[in-house]
Parts: structure tokens; sequence; C-alpha cells
């Protein structure tokens, strides 16, 4: 069998979500949208269960497949419903939506319900992405308070530049939003990751946590955290053929990298298929029997190759990590010029096990 495969560690994922709740001070969703991040969203919300407030993904196929895993926690839609037809099912499965549009609370106001729908009421503060303005938030507040059919349980805004730790940005859309909601019911739902890290002023009832639950830091690489994040998921595969360069002998696709001196080459199992950055540059951090080496030549489909030269003791059938603890997501994914959401959402074709 193909040696490549990723394994995901469960306790370090309720360790980092309890971290994140405790950082937001009130309660957290966990937000496992795009299959938790490329970590399994099923597998990663029945290890959260018994603890997690609840749930975030991105639209109604993601919750079906919670719910029908068993998943009974809360689970909100961040984009809410794309239309109308979805309000009836996701009053049937108990959802919580999101409400960032006028016509979404029109389709409300038409819709018959016999259950209260828990909305999640969404300003834009400055993103210019989903929301309401601050000129229709109130309005829309009133009109959807009004209607039996719907309990405005949370007022909500989403941070732009909550990462650049230097950047008023994130102050300023958060005094949007308290001047907005001014004197309104409801709890308040702000943060994310890089807010729940780096902008402690910042704080609501509800935390929307992703990334940082799974280990990464969406700050800069370096930057200091105020708690300790463990890697959730740990990708790694096996050398499968080993060569011997001369000075002046390439390899790999476009010879990108040539030898300069005699050098050991190690053939791994992992590929731009499997989710590897395709544009890793030479130099680039992987593990190898637990020493720290690295790539050479330019990552192909389903192979990338390493320098061995100085671990003479590695060879076929070598240990290779390709992003866990060391290199860990963030890092890995600065040297390829890539997000860690983006590293972490990618893993393809590798199969995934759960310790
Ligand atoms: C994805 C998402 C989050 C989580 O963001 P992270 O940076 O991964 O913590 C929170 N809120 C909304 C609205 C999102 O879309």
């Amino acid at each position: 069998m193909r040696p490549a495969r990723a394994w995901i560690d469960l306790d370090a994922l309720r360790h980092n979500y309890r971290q994140a709740r405790q950082l937001g001070g009130g309660r957290a969703l966990a937000v496992i949208k795009a299959d938790a991040y490329g970590h399994g969203a099923v597998r990663c919300a029945q290890a959260l269960e018994a603890e997690a407030d609840g749930f975030a993904v991105a639209c109604i196929e993601e919750a079906m497949e919670l719910r029908e895993s068993g998943i009974r926690a809360p689970i909100l839609l961040l984009e809410g419903f794309f239309e109308p037809e979805e309000l009836a099912l996701i009053e049937r499965l108990g959802l919580w939506t999101a409400v960032a549009s006028d016509w979404q609370v029109e389709a409300l106001a038409r819709h018959p319900g016999a259950a209260p729908i828990n909305v999640w009421l969404k300003l834009d503060t400055g993103m210019h992405r989903l929301g309401l303005s601050p000129a229709a938030f109130r309005a829309a507040h009133a009109r959807l308070s009004a209607l039996p059919q719907v309990r405005v349980q949370v007022m909500m805004s989403h941070f732009a530049r909550a990462d650049e730790t230097g950047c008023q940005r994130t102050t300023e859309q958060a005094q949007v939003f308290a001047q907005t909601i001014a004197g309104l019911p409801g709890d308040t739902s702000l943060s994310n990751s890089p807010a729940l890290l780096a902008w402690p002023q910042v704080r609501g009832h509800w935390a929307r946590p992703g990334l940082m639950l799974y280990g990464a830091t969406p700050l800069p690489v370096g930057a200091a955290l105020p708690v300790e994040l463990k890697p959730v998921m740990h990708v790694h595969s096996r050398v499968i053929a080993v060569r011997d360069l001369a000075a002046g002998e390439p390899v790999g696709y476009g010879a990108r990298f040539v030898a300069q001196a005699p050098v050991r080459v190690g053939v791994v199992a992992m590929g731009y298929a499997d989710g590897y950055p395709q544009f890793a540059p030479n130099g680039t951090p992987i593990q190898v029997d637990g020493a720290m080496t690295r790539v050479i030549g330019r990552v192909s489909m389903d192979m990338l190759t390493v320098d061995l030269t100085d671990l003479p003791n590695a060879g076929v059938g070598s240990e290779v990590q390709l992003w866990g603890d060391a290199p860990s997501a963030s890092v890995l994914a600065q040297h390829c010029q890539v997000s860690a959401y983006q590293l972490l959402c990618g893993l393809k074709r590798v199969p995934r096990s759960y310790r």
C-alpha cells in the first residue's frame, strides 16, 4: 500500500477548542466547515460534541452530513441559506442560520414556521463581503424580532484584518458594531481565530474559532501566542527510493535542483495531488526519521525529492513527516507562500486515521 497517510490527533483538537473558548471568555462554536479544514467534519464533531457549545459550517449540505451522522448539537450556517426552499429543512433539522441580506429577511417573513428558527443577524462592519449595512441592520432586527417564526439570537460580524496585529481596522470594526447594536437585545459574536489570539479587547458572547482548533496559527509565524496550540493533522509518508547524484547532475522536472557537490536524494511518496504545495521551493523543511532536512527539486504529482546527504542512516522505508509537529503546517505554508488554511483544506487522496 502507498505509505502516504495522515493521522488526526483528537485530543489536540479538544485541547485547542478549550484554549479558544477560554480566550473568548464565553461560548464558542467550533468552525468545522470545509470538512473541518481537511480534518474530517464528522469525526471532529464527534470528538468535540461532549464539550462544544455548537458547530459552524458553510452550508446546509455540510450541516446535513453532521445531522445524518448523529450530531445533535447546535449547528450554525455561517453563510445562511442560499434559497428560501432551504428554510423548511433548516427548521426540521433544528439548524441556526446567519442572515446577511434583506432577501433572507423577507424569505423568513414568508416562511410559515411552526418552531422558531434561531437567526444570527450579520452586520457588515467593514469587511464588505456579507452582512447588512449599519443603516439597514436595526430595521432588519426589528422586522425579524416581530416574527413569531424567528428568534434573533445573536448579532454577529466578521473581521477582515484581525491577523494584522499592528492594524487598527479590527478595533474600528468593533466600534461600528458596538454603535450599531447599542440597546438591541441579543447575544454578540465577533471573534475568529486571529481575533481570539491577537485582540483580547474585542470579545462577544460567542466566539467562532476555526483555524486555531487545528493547532495552526493565523498570525505571522513566530508571533507570540497567548495559549499553546497543538498540531492536529500529521501528514506522513516514506522514502521509496534513494539515489546518489554527482556534482552537476539535476533532479526532477525542469532540473530545478542541480547538485553542486555529491548529493544523496530520497524520493518520497507524496505530491501535489495529495495537497502538498506544488511550488515548495528548494530548501523547504521536511522531517526524515526525526531529523529536519530539505526538499530539493520540483514537487511532482505523486512524489517529491529530499536531501538525505547528511542523514546516512536514512534509506528506503524511512519515515517522513511532511507537516505536523515539525515542520508545522504554518511554517510549511509560509515557506511555500500559501496560507495554513489552504494547506490544511487541501489535503486529498491521503487516508486519514484518528487517535
Ligand atoms: C471561517 C469563518 C470563521 C473561522 O475563521 P478562522 O479564521 O478559521 O478562525 C469564523 N467566522 C466566519 C463567519 C467564518 O466564515
